[in-house]
């Protein structure tokens, strides 16, 4: 596609010289996301810092039927973000102002741009916690992490971005100012038009600042590395500590052997914490106050799941420097499967209860059509959401295995549907998934979803092709 240069030339006007690039140095790594997957171009950079810039821009995309993709920190993981039809590209950096913490309220109010790092950072001044947590933290932003609904490793406790948002300020297609920068808790006065953005990832609307939820710091952290026999003794294990805890559980994510080994041996710094091998790992966290004696009632809970055969081995964080190991761990298994290879990936949710027979069904799917595969499925077990990975057989193996992705994945979500499941949990729809979503969703459910991008985006110009399939005209 081509923007006319005339048009160009207002958006430049829109924003003045400091809020545009036309600069490709400046705009190269706006062009490629982290995965290495999609690659895009585009005519200019526009760079707003403010809510009127953000209008103004979209006005005049609107009235000269404008394609532009929105980007926040550019870690997404499904393209979303990246203009791959040379849409004009919207970059929320500037709009980086973080408010004062209402902390009498327990509330934060940010601009998009400002990365999750510094959010959390905010509230942890003020001894309040943001308890969304993701890899990404430092470069993502808020208004991305909105935009996406985004998870991590909390979502036990505190829920989806969903339900650490407050209130928006959104801009729509056309360029009129949704000001909904509300610090209620309670809303019931008609539509809930903020949830329209949360998890639109740029299709309906450009989020341009949030109110979003603090929470008390807790003063105990306790962590614990298990060992467990299987993924169904996990699941035992989650129902027994969520009731020795009182539901004050933070983390419980399942690891496999694998992913221990893939990390011990790539990433510096980090060791098997148990003596003996097991098949499978949990790494959990439970987070409240001194007085509750939280830690007692962990540790008692846990010695009673290894007395009664549920683990088979723990060991339980002595300080905050080994509580950091642990979390190493989980955190570098990414990391670590990128070191081994190339590997094929899945970001699915099946219903908590069922994930022992997920895993028991779809593994040794994919080993039929990839002999060899290496299984690392590994994430939130708490949250019904695995990381459902597969690695190469071996060094070597790689192209060969990659050109096998479409076929795989497709053999995943199938059996996902069977589960009742969903074939994004965390990551969204983006361009990755968009062509794939019909075989997923119905036909009814999908209709919604477009009359509701006609409802907010008219002339299709916000993320166009991304996230709501086209209807198919036979
Ligand atoms: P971008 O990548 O820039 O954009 C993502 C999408 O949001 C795009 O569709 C874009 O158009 C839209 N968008 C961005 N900003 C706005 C805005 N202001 N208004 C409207 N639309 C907008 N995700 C998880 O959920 N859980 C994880 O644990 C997790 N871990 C990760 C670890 C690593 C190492 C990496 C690289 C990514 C991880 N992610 C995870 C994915 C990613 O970090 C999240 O999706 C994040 O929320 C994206 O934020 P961003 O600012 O980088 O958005
Ligand atoms: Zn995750």
């Amino acid at each position: 596609m081509t923007v006319p240069q005339a048009v160009l030339g207002r958006l430049k006007e829109a924003v003045g010289i400091k809020g545009f690039s036309d600069d490709p140095s400046e705009i190269a790594p706006h062009l490629e996301e982290w995965r290495g997957k999609y690659k895009g171009h585009t005519p200019l950079l526009l760079k707003p810092a403010t809510v009127v810039e953000v209008s103004a821009i979209l006005r005049i995309c609107h009235e000269s039927g404008t394609p532009v993709v929105t980007q926040g920190g550019n870690t997404g993981l499904v393209g979303g973000q990246i203009p791959i039809h040379g849409e004009v590209l919207l970059s929320t950096k500037r709009l980086n102002k973080i408010g004062a913490v209402d902390e009498r309220g327990m509330t934060l109010t940010a601009e998009a741009g400002v990365t999750l790092a510094q959010v959390q950072r905010a509230a942890d001044d003020k001894n309040f916690l943001f308890p969304l947590n993701l890899a990404s933290e430092g470069t993502c932003t808020i208004g991305g992490n909105i935009a996406t609904n985004a998870g991590g490793t909390h979502v036990l406790r505190y829920g989806m971005t969903r339900a650490l948002v407050l209130g928006i300020q959104a801009v729509l297609a056309n360029g009129t100012v949704l000001d909904m920068l509300r610090s209620l808790a309670k809303d019931n006065s008609g539509y809930d038009l903020k949830q329209m953005f949360i998890g639109s990832e740029g299709t309906l609307g450009v989020i341009t600042a949030a109110t979003l939820r603090l929470f008390p710091k807790p003063d105990v952290a306790v962590t614990a590395f298990a060992a467990v026999p299987s993924p169904a003794a996990a699941l035992t294990l989650l129902g027994l500590m969520q009731a020795r805890t009182g539901g004050m559980l933070s983390a419980f994510e399942l690891i496999p052997r694998i992913a221990l080994d893939f990390v011990t041996r790539h990433i510096e710094g980090t060791r098997d914490p148990l003596t003996a091998p097991s098949p499978w790992y949990v790494l959990m966290e439970a987070t409240g106050g001194q007085e509750a004696n939280l830690a007692a009632s962990f540790e008692a809970g846990l010695a009673a799941t290894i007395t009664d055969g549920v683990a088979s081995d723990a060991v339980v964080a002595g300080s905050q420097a080994q509580a950091a190991a642990l979390w190493k761990l989980r955190e570098s298994i990414s990391e670590s499967q990128k070191r081994e290879g190339a590997s094929i990936k899945h970001d699915i949710a099946v219903p908590v209860s069922t994930i022992p027979d997920f895993l028991a069904r779809a593994t040794p799917v994919v080993q039929a059509l990839v002999p060899g595969a290496r299984a690392v499925s590994f994430g939130h077990l708490g949250d019904g959401n695995l990381h459902f990975n597969f690695n190469a057989p071996g060094a070597g193996d790689d192209p060969a295995f990659l050109t096998l992705w479409d076929e795989v994945q497709q053999a995943v979500h199938d059996i996902v549907k069977e589960f009742g499941g969903s074939i994004s949990a965390e990551h969204g729809i983006g361009a990755m998934k968009v062509a794939t979503l019909p075989r997923y969703k119905s036909h009814e459910e999908l209709d919604a979803m477009r009359a509701l991008k006609n409802a907010f985006d008219s002339k299709n110009i916000l993320n166009p092709g991304k996230t709501v399939p086209p209807v198919l005209r036979l």
